[in-house]
């Protein structure tokens, strides 16, 4: 546990250099090895949701209200462990430093769907993170970005490493209210095939082997769509043409390939 709370203490620092984090924006849950849950003095959630693959599972989520400025500091008081039941029907959480009375985030639905997602179709993610990235909000305005079918050619278009790290292109979820079980039964949809998925005008949320691995992920997501907010801005911009972009899937598809094939 140690070693994750290094971790998390890193990310937050991240978080908050970037701006993503502003006040209590910005939360995080991950998957732990099953013997970690010491259940006492829990608490329960109830939901409505069904979560049959996360059954069982214990997780190390943020809580609600909590600051990323102040975690970075130290973790501890600001953490929340929760166990999902052996019907993945309900829930127990407690708080990691017992008496801090910190409940878990109230984006906890999205978390939960997400990985109930992921442990079925990627299981190596098991991480999940979501932050207001500056300039992926500043993209929601433009409308061609936020298509589902053209923001992927649009990142390959923009740099020859784009194709690297979003093979898929990226999910994207429209208007939806925060905090809602729609944002999160949109989002779950879409982790089947994608590592982060873009929430027009709200932010990001990317998963990861690991918390660092999921941040990493949305950096270079924020990073692809400033570059795209500036060539915008220029006069006429020539991004990779379609001969260019389709020699780099070409060559990356063979760094995928498995050795031999
Ligand atoms: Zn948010």
């Amino acid at each position: 546990m140690q070693k994750l709370l290094e971790e998390v203490k890193e990310v937050a620092s991240m978080l908050w250099e970037k701006g993503w984090a502003e006040s209590n924006a910005s939360n995080f849950s991950i998957r732990l090895d099953d013997n970690t849950w010491v259940p006492k003095k829990a608490e329960p959630i109830s939901f409505s949701i069904d979560l049959q693959g996360i059954a069982g599972k214990t997780f190390l989520v943020s809580s609600s209200g909590s600051q990323m400025r102040k975690i970075k500091q130290n973790p501890v008081p600001y953490l929340c462990l929760v166990r999902i039941d052996e019907e993945g029907r309900s829930a127990l959480f407690r708080p990691l430093l017992q008496g801090s009375g910190a409940r878990p985030t109230s984006e906890l639905p999205t978390h939960l769907m997400a990985h109930d997602a992921l442990i079925r179709s990627q299981p190596g993610q098991r991480a999940v993170l979501h932050a207001h990235a500056t300039e992926a909000i500043t993209a929601s305005y433009c409308e061609e970005f936020c298509q589902q079918e053209r923001v992927g050619p649009i990142l390959w278009a923009l740099h020859t490493e784009a194709y690297l790290a979003f093979p898929g292109g990226v999910g994207l979820v429209d208007f939806v209210l925060p905090g809602s079980l729609e944002l999160g039964e949109r989002t779950a949809e879409l982790l089947h095939e994608h590592q982060l998925v873009f929430w027009r005008y709200h932010g990001c949320l990317a998963t990861g082997a690991s918390l660092e691995e999921a941040f990493d992920k949305m950096d270079v997501f924020n990073k692809m769509t400033k570059v795209y907010l500036a060539a915008r801005s220029l006069d006429g911009p020539s991004f990779i043409p379609d001969d260019d972009v389709r020699r780099i899937v070409e060559h990356f598809e063979r760094f995928f390939a498995p050795a031999g094939a």
